[in-house]
């Protein structure tokens, strides 16, 4: 038992460099390939429902776990070869996980049928011996060949492919997302350089707009959910008037489909666009950690237009892309009083708490301040103090590791 638990920990074990990136492209298969990842979609479907049916029944006969796989079911159901192996394989996985999340975390609820209307259409499969080739204009699949696709860019040289998802997603489209592993050497920036106001900055967040930095340059973020909120409205009360599911109805609910999807992408290029300046930019990125959740319900007054600003998203690809750089995101713990500090005196000033209040003057040192810049400031100066200890620390444990090496 013990050998078990430690290989099974040995496992886990990650080389900390090791990273993971997806790159996302569209497909224009042909009707002809369509009808093989619906089967496919189909397939991967049936088989979980399968497995899980007679999972459930065997324990209620046996109190025991069945152990099945894919491969049985087969002979039954010969349309099963029709389809990519391995793609049933990961369903049979799938199944596994959710199995794992219900034992192990109670707030996950018992494995669910899939269903075929409102389940995701989406199946998973892996690289063996080249099945699998990336093309300037398409990808080669598993069991269909070549399908044509948008392939805006190729992945690095070192990108190792781990596996693939095909789509259909909500705008009616299907795509297909490549994961890759590769090892990321970080060169830590921290020790060879010094955090300074000249190569750090920070953001405060602004619910009006998306982020107030601390040399005072605000950010706003088009409202594009505002933008289509009138067409939104307009679809979803014409839909009203179609009979439910006809075909007019489906057409229409596809079309509300698409706009809702033009939205998020619109929201997405913003944000990558605005991250990837600032990542550019800068060394290293200071900002509050907020629980966005929290600050979108109705209880905050500002519920739209925080979900519509994306603060949530755009510190996730900011994260991702100074890490890549071998930066750094430093979170400023959200219990700072970053808006009632006065950067100049740190005099602080509870009536500050009043968010309806935008500026204010010291009343210690008399210095005028715009809430927002105030506070970025701030977040700016306690993000500065926590690297220049995380630096420290950091240069003490390579000494200490040097010193170890001597002996
Ligand atoms: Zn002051």
């Amino acid at each position: 038992m013990s050998t078990v638990k430690k290989t099974k920990k040995a496992k886990k074990e990650k080389d900390p460099n090791e990273q993971h990136r997806a790159i996302k492209y569209r497909l224009e298969p042909t009707p002809k390939q369509k009808e093989f990842f619906e089967k496919t979609f189909g397939c991967c479907r049936f088989i979980y429902n399968c497995l899980l049916a007679d999972k459930i029944a065997y324990y209620q006969e046996n109190g025991k776990m069945l152990n099945n796989t894919p491969a049985q079911y087969k002979i039954k159901f010969p349309f099963l070869c029709e389809v990519d192996s391995l793609a049933l394989t990961n369903s049979q996985l799938d199944l596994q996980i959710a199995f794992a999340n219900f034992f192990n975390n109670h707030s996950f609820g018992f494995p669910h049928f899939k269903s075929k209307k409102h389940s995701r259409k989406s199946y998973t499969t892996n690289l063996v011996n080249g099945n699998i080739q990336l093309y300037n204009d398409g990808i080669k699949l598993p069991k269909i060949g070549k399908v044509k696709g948008i392939i805006h860019r190729q992945p690095d040289q070192d990108w190792q492919l781990k596996s693939v998802t095909i789509s259909f997603e909500t705008d009616c489209n299907y795509y297909v997302s490549l994961l890759f592993e590769y090892i990321k050497k970080v060169d830590d920036i921290l020790l060879t350089e010094e955090a300074t106001e000249e190569n750090t900055i920070g953001f405060d967040y602004k619910s009006s707009g998306l982020y107030m930095d601390s040399n005072g340059k605000s950010c706003d973020m088009p409202k594009y959910y505002k933008q289509s909120e009138k067409h939104l409205a307009e679809l979803q009360r014409k839909l009203k008037n179609k009979l439910l599911n006809s075909k007019n109805y489906i057409k229409h609910q596809n079309k509300i489909r698409k706009l809702h999807k033009h939205i998020a992408n619109q929201r997405k290029d913003f944000l990558h666009k605005e991250s990837f300046e600032i990542a550019n930019r800068w060394n290293n990125v200071c900002i509050e950690s907020l629980h966005m959740r929290a600050m979108s319900n109705k209880g905050f007054g500002n519920g739209k237009s925080t979900l519509d600003n994306g603060f949530g998203m755009f510190v996730n690809f900011l994260e991702y892309k100074l890490f890549i750089r071998g930066k750094e995101l430093v979170k400023v713990d959200k219990y700072y009083a970053s808006s009632q500090l006065c950067n100049h005196c740190g005099y602080k000033n509870p009536l500050l708490k009043d968010l309806r209040i935008r500026s204010w003057t010291c009343p210690v040192c008399g210095f005028y301040h715009d809430r927002d810049i105030n506070a970025a400031i701030n977040i700016l100066q306690e993000g500065l103090h926590i690297l220049s200890k995380r630096r420290k620390e950091k240069l003490k444990a390579k000494e200490e590791a040097k010193q170890l090496n001597k002996k």
